[in-house]
C-alpha cells in the first residue's frame, strides 16, 4: 500500500509564524503550471517506482501552503492522475487541508467533495479575532465557524479542525474559551500545535528584537494538558501526542508516517519515504520545475537509511502514537541495543509496557516527548 502527499505552496498571505515552503500571491498561470508539474511529477514517480506491480494508493493527502485555493478541477486532475498512474484503493482515505478565509466557500466546498476529497482538516487555529490578527491568519472567528459549518453540510466522511495554543500573551481563560467554542463545533478531530517561532520568520524577529516576549514552557505545557483533558472527555481519543479523534477518525495518512508505511510525496518540499529511501524534493520553485520538465526526479537530498536508523526512527515514531512501539527484532545485535536504550527510558520514567507488550509514551511525558525520543535516535 502506499500513501501519496501532495504539496500546494500557494497562500492567501504569510503567517507570522510560518516556515513552511508556501508564499502568497500566486498568478493563476503559475498555478496553472504547478498543476503541470505536479501531474508530471506523479507521472515519472510512478515509472520510477521500484516496487511492481505497483502498490494502490491507501491515503492521499493535500497539504501546504494552502490547498484551498486549488480550484475543485485541479484536486480532481491530480486525484485521477493517481488513479491512473497507482491505483486507488476501494474505501481510500482523501484528505485535505483548507483555510476558512477561502472564497465562495460553499461552491468550494461542494466541489472538492464532489472531486473525491473526503476528510477536510479545517485550519481554524483560533477562534479570538486578535489572536487570529497577530498569528497573521487571513481569516476571523466567524468565518471559521461559517466554513466548519458549511464543510459539515458538504458531506465529508469526517471534518477534523486545527488549533494553535502558547501564543505569546495568551491566558489559560483565553484558550479555554476557543477550546470550548471549537469542541462545541463539533469536530471530528483535533490536531493541537504549540506555536513556535523558526528562525526567518516574522515572529522570531520580533521576539529576537524584543518587540514580542514569548509564553514560557510551563505555560505551555499547562495548556496542552488542559486542551488534552477537555478534548478527551468529549469522546475524542488521543491517538498520537497532538491528535485526538472519535473512533473511526483518526488520520490514517499520518499514522502510516507514525508507523513507518511507505509514502510518496509530490510537489515542492514535499518528502517520500519508500523502501528504506528518504527523498525531500527541491524547494525552489525553478529548479524543481527544471528537473521535473527533464523528467528527473526533483530531489535535493536523498538518504539510504541503515537498518539500525530505520529500527530507531519506527521505534520513536510509533512511540508517538497510543499504540506504542512492538520491536520487530529484540535478537540481532542493534535490536538489543535498542531494547537497552528503551529499557532506560521506562527505568527514567518516559515510557511503559502495555499488558500488549507495547512500549508506550506515559501521557504526563507527551509535552517533553522530544527529549526522550533524541536518546533514541
Ligand atoms: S496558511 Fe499555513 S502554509 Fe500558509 S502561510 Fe499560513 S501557516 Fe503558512
Amino acid at each position: 500500500m502506499l500513501s501519496v502527499y501532495i504539496h500546494y505552496p500557494f497562500c492567501a498571505s504569510k503567517c507570522a509564524y510560518c516556515d513552511f515552503v508556501s508564499r502568497p500571491g500566486s498568478s493563476p498561470q503559475e498555478r496553472a503550471a504547478y498543476e503541470k508539474l505536479i501531474i508530471k511529477e506523479i507521472a515519472g514517480a510512478a515509472e520510477r517506482l521500484p516496487f511492481r506491480p505497483r502498490p494502490a494508493a491507501n491515503t492521499i493527502y493535500f497539504g501546504g501552503g494552502t490547498p484551498s485555493l486549488m480550484e475543485p478541477g485541479t484536486v480532481e486532475r491530480i486525484i485521477k492522475e493517481i488513479d491512473l498512474r497507482f491505483g486507488i484503493r476501494q474505501g481510500a482515505e482523501i484528505s485535505m487541508e483548507s483555510n476558512p478565509a477561502a472564497e465562495k466557500a460553499g461552491e468550494w466546498l461542494n466541489g472538492a467533495r464532489a472531486a473525491g476529497v473526503n476528510r477536510l482538516v479545517v485550519g481554524v487555529q483560533s477562534l479570538d479575532d486578535k489572536e487570529l490578527s497577530f498569528l497573521g491568519r487571513a481569516h476571523n472567528a466567524r468565518q471559521a465557524s461559517s466554513f466548519f459549518a458549511k464543510a459539515r453540510a458538504s458531506g465529508f466522511d469526517s471534518v477534523g479542525i486545527d488549533l494553535i495554543y502558547g501564543l505569546p500573551g495568551q491566558r489559560a481563560r483565553d484558550w479555554e474559551k476557543t477550546l470550548e467554542q471549537a469542541l462545541d463545533m463539533n469536530p471530528d478531530h483535533v490536531s493541537l500545535y504549540c506555536l513556535e517561532a523558526p528562525q526567518g520568520t516574522r515572529l522570531a524577529a520580533d521576539i529576537e528584537s524584543g518587540k514580542i516576549k514569548p509564553l514560557d514552557g510551563d505555560a505551555q505545557a499547562d495548556m496542552y494538558f488542559a486542551a488534552a483533558r477537555a478534548i478527551e472527555s468529549s469522546g475524542r481519543a488521543c491517538y498520537e501526542i497532538s491528535n485526538f479523534s472519535r473512533p473511526g477518525h483518526e488520520c490514517r495518512h499520518n499514522l502510516v508516517y507514525w508507523l513507518g508505511g511507505d509514502y510518496l510525496g509530490v510537489g515542492l518540499s514535499a518528502c517520500s519515504y519508500i523502501g528504506g529511501e528518504r527523498v525531500e524534493n527541491e524547494r525552489g520553485f525553478s529548479r524543481y520545475k527544471e528537473k521535473v520538465e527533464r523528467g528527473e526526479r526533483p530531489a535535493r537530498s536523498s538518504e539510504r537509511l541503515s537498518y539500525p536508523r530505520r529500527l530507531r526512527e519506527s521505534a520513536a515514531m510509533a512511540l508517538r502514537t497510543s499504540a506504542g512501539f512492538v520491536s520487530p527484532d529484540i535478537h540481532s545485535f542493534h535490536g538489543r541495543a535498542l531494547e537497552a536504550d528503551l529499557a532506560a527510558l521506562e527505568r527514567d520514567g518516559f515510557i511503559e509496557t502495555k499488558p500488549s507488550g507495547a512500549r508506550a509514551l506515559l501521557p504526563d511525558k507527551r509535552f517533553v516527548s522530544d527529549s526522550a525520543f533524541s536518546r533514541l535516535i
